[in-house]
């Protein structure tokens, strides 16, 4: 009988199908020279403790592979440091370190005179225990949502639709044109833009901003109302079979609207996922163009298709190179090019290009909670490179950097902002006159957006609570505040709001208790709810309960936008 837990059986068997030649290249290459160690940002800010080390890492990997598929380590494994993996608790060890000590950002590899690429086998071994049940709640969470609604937001589609309308209504009176639209499924298009769900969720501007530009370039284009989601958890989870399912997806709604062009919007791994692995995870040849937007934005700047105004965007700007789209796509100066387009005060980060450091969220760190103060005790190294700059404003092409870059700077206190490119063109591009001359504008008198509306805030942080409190009065709301379960129902039924915000993680009755209650009772059963908590794992306590969904989520840090946003499209105004 064998000595091995069932899982790690299963483990080294599926190996076996895992190894191709760039992954035993990797394994068998590495000489331990050390050359990697201070290129890893984990390992900065953890000096004293080799465990960090890439070379280390790997090494756990490599031994595994040395123990089961090498002849030597077969043969002589005390001979070549070949060890097996035999428990469920050997299992979490390797977990630890591969989803946790690791953001696959391949700076290592960049810095290896061997070519070892240890991120390409990190993912492996993410995916062999993902294949098992190993693995971060918030990667089991995003996973499920990926596969089972198609996105890994868990956006629904009437919520995708909605939010491009209520884009759609902004940029008419924005532009004062009643003409303009965002078309849906608009059949032979030349453009085909697919997008991040975050942007639906949180950034719904960048959707917004995207559309203007493309309706001032006058492109034909359009975008999709299914197999819209570019992003790609497999990238993250090592799973090849999600991977493929969801660039599938995409690549099969191109199809049938017969577009001219994929355009992915800026994302690093949707971008690496949907342009470079997906073909080769979903198994087939793709024969149609894909580009990033940040090349579509340049050509209509460089071609002239819009003109655009620098001195708008007056603050001091560098730029944060995207793991994914610079070092594993190439993609360097284009983005550096259409800046220095939209903007008059460029600083450059250093190091920079394939040797920028990652954002420290990447790899998917952002769905995993409970690697969070190791992931911001690891971005020490990123702060102090922002900081050097003396920019007030970052600005990445990547929706998953601009989180991880976020809660960075929150952390350490660096006062500065994260935007994208997209937001930058939108702001700088002149718009002709015709475009404006055709409705009459009335002037309005300025009326605060939740004027009139109840807000309930229910919270057990007082920052929180303040935050939230002092954002939704600014913009006209009327706000009670709760911070326990059961003084929540107990406001809910004596003040009858139109929504509330709902923290699931609270001492006593907490956010899943007080939303089934909610929902249980049809004098308050319509009130429409926004979950928030600061663990993405918790939100399977309010999705597995038997009660309609809440009409919304969010993920703590919330910053005054997206808060404003959110609630705004909550409960449904302008
Ligand atoms: S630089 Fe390459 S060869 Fe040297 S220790 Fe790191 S992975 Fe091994
Ligand atoms: S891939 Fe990045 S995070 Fe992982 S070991 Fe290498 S440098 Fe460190």
């Amino acid at each position: 009988m064998s000595d091995k837990s069932f899982k790690a059986e299963k483990v080294i068997e599926g190996m076996a199908k895992k190894l191709n030649r760039q992954i035993v290249g990797s394994l068998v290459a590495c000489v331990h020279c050390g050359m990697c160690t201070d290129s890893c940002h984990y390992v900065l800010a953890n000096p004293d403790d080799p465990t960090y080390a890439p070379a280390y890492k790997a090494d756990r990997i490599r031994k595994i592979f040395k123990r089961h598929y090498d002849w030597t380590g077969r043969v002589l494994p005390w001979w070549v440091g070949a060890k097996s993996v035999n428990t469920d608790e050997d299992l979490e060890e390797i977990k630890d370190i591969v989803f946790g000590k690791c953001t696959n950002c391949r700076r290592c590899t960049i810095n290896c005179p061997m070519g070892v690429d240890y991120a390409t086998f990190n993912r492996m071994m993410r995916g062999l225990l993902v294949s098992v049940g190993v693995m971060p709640e918030g990667v089991a969470v995003v996973s499920k949502d990926q596969w089972e609604i198609g996105n890994q937001m868990g956006v629904l589609k009437e919520d995708y639709l909605d939010t491009i309308e209520w884009m759609e209504s902004e940029m008419k009176e924005e532009l004062e044109d009643p003409d303009f639209s965002i078309p849906i499924d608009k059949m032979d298009a030349d453009v085909i833009y697919t997008i991040n769900p975050r942007e639906v969720k949180y950034d719904p501007r960048t959707i917004a901003d995207a559309a203007k530009i493309f309706y001032l370039a006058g492109e034909n284009w359009t975008m999709p109302s299914e197999g819209w989601d570019m992003t790609n958890f497999g990238l993250f989870s090592g799973d090849d079979a999600l991977g493929g399912a969801v660039a599938l997806r995409v690549y099969e709604k191109m199809k049938e609207l017969r577009g001219g062009k994929l355009v992915i919007s800026e994302c690093g791994h949707g971008y690496r996922s949907t342009r470079c692995e997906g073909p080769n995870w979903a198994g087939i040849d793709q024969d149609f163009l894909m580009e990033s937007s940040v090349l579509t934005m340049l050509d209509y700047v460089k071609s002239g298709k819009i003109e655009v105004d620098k001195t708008r965007n007056t603050a001091s700007y560098t730029f944060h190179d995207s793991c994914n789209n610079a070092r594993s796509c190439g993609l360097y100066e284009e983005p550096r090019e259409l800046l220095n387009l939209v903007v008059s005060d460029f600083r450059e980060m250093y190091p920079n290009r394939n040797e920028n450091y990652c954002c420290t969220g990447g790899g998917g760190a952002m769905s995993m909670s409970e690697y969070t103060p190791l992931r911001l005790k690891s971005a020490k190294i990123k702060a102090d490179q922002l900081k050097a700059t003396g920019a007030s404003v970052v600005v990445t092409s990547c929706h998953n950097c601009v989180d991880g870059l976020t809660d960075l700077i929150k952390h350490y206190n660096l006062g500065m902002e994260v935007t994208q490119l997209v937001n930058l063109v939108s702001n700088a591009v002149i718009i002709p006159e015709k475009v404006g001359e055709k409705v009459e504008v009335e002037p309005k008198v300025k009326k605060l957006p939740l004027e009139g509306k109840k807000i309930l805030v229910v919270d057990d942080e007082p920052d929180i609570l303040v935050f939230f409190t002092s954002v939704l009065e600014d913009n006209g709301a009327t706000v009670f505040e709760a911070t326990n379960g059961e003084d929540a129902i107990a406001l809910l039924i004596k003040e009858k709001p139109d929504m509330m915000t709902l923290d699931i993680n609270m001492p006593g009755k907490d956010g899943g208790w007080v939303f089934e209650n909610l929902r249980k009772n049809p004098d308050i059963a319509e009130t429409k709810v926004c979950i928030v908590t600061g663990r993405p794992e918790l939100r399977r306590l309010i999705y597995d309960r038997p009660v309609p969904p809440p009409e919304g989520y969010l993920d703590k840090p919330v910053d005054e936008e997206t808060l404003l946003l959110n609630v705004k499209k909550i409960i449904e105004v302008g």
